[in-house]
């Protein structure tokens, strides 16, 4: 089996809208260990979103190949790539994406109700339980804060046990504090169950939870970090950004 729960091979995402044509991602090759959290940061229009979803198989490259543990995503079709994305690959975005009918626990049921699966006994209250929601398990995202929904929105992405976890921005809609908190949950599930994490972020603080930030720019790699901290992120962030006069 791969170390890699995702691959990118030279990939290339153009965009050709009325005679124009964009390179989002230019010729990528990136792999994202098993059991490690990479934080992927860049200014914006760097190729970030392009990323996360041909990584994600929600967006399909112009060339090259994306590749899911041992599954090579394309030449999938759009059902195969479907099942795959439901069964191997969890999202959190900025918005939480809760259905506000349901309550905590049948929102984290969904996507194993929508594969047709019944939850197993039990399995809904250990992952609510994980992300520390033991006692919200019948409320409903009206009656939670906006640290608690998206602590049910991580829990709804882990119930199918993903090979990797996609975060787009994911404390991007809350205030430090809480947003720490996320983090540290995610920092605690690559430590303590070996998930693997690929956020998309601007912030400094957040990106040094990762064990790795890549820099894009202009849809290349522009290097990598390693264990570092909020401020050299930061820096490196300030110098990527500066306009040459
Ligand atoms: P980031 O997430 O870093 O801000 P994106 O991946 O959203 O960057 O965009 C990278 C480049 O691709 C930008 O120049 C953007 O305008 C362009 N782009 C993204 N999506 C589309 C699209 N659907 N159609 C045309 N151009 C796009």
């Amino acid at each position: 089996m791969s170390n890699d729960a995702v691959r990118l091979r030279s990939v290339t995402r153009r965009y050709d809208s009325g005679g124009t044509s964009v390179t989002a991602l230019d010729q990528v090759s990136l792999a994202f260990p098993r059991g490690t959290f990479t934080a992927v940061m860049g200014p914006s229009g760097s190729g970030k979103s392009t990323l996360l979803q041909c990584a994600a198989g929600l967006d399909r490259p112009t060339s090259g190949s994306v590749t899911v543990g041992d599954t090579e995503l394309t030449g999938l079709s759009e059902t195969r790539l479907t099942l795959l994305r439901r069964e191997r690959i969890g999202f959190v975005f900025q918005a939480f994406n809760l259905l506000p009918a349901l309550t905590a626990e049948q929102n984290v049921a969904l996507p194993l109700r929508l594969a047709g699966r019944r939850p197993k006994k039990g399995r809904v209250r250990e992952v609510l339980q994980q992300v520390g929601l033991g006692d919200r398990a019948r409320h409903r995202p009206t009656e939670m804060s906006g640290g608690q929904q998206q602590r049910v929105a991580l829990a709804r992405a882990l119930i199918t046990c993903p090979d990797v976890l996609f975060a787009d921005e994911p404390t991007g809609a809350l205030d430090s504090g809480t947003g720490r908190e996320v983090l540290t949950l995610l920092r605690g599930m690559v430590d303590r169950d070996g998930q693997t994490i690929t956020m998309v972020t601007h912030d400094p603080i957040a990106a040094s939870y990762a064990d790795r930030v890549v820099f894009l720019v202009d849809g290349r790699v522009n290097g990598e970090l390693i264990r570092a901290s909020a401020e050299d992120i930061a820096a490196r962030m300030a110098r990527l950004e500066a306009v040459p006069c």
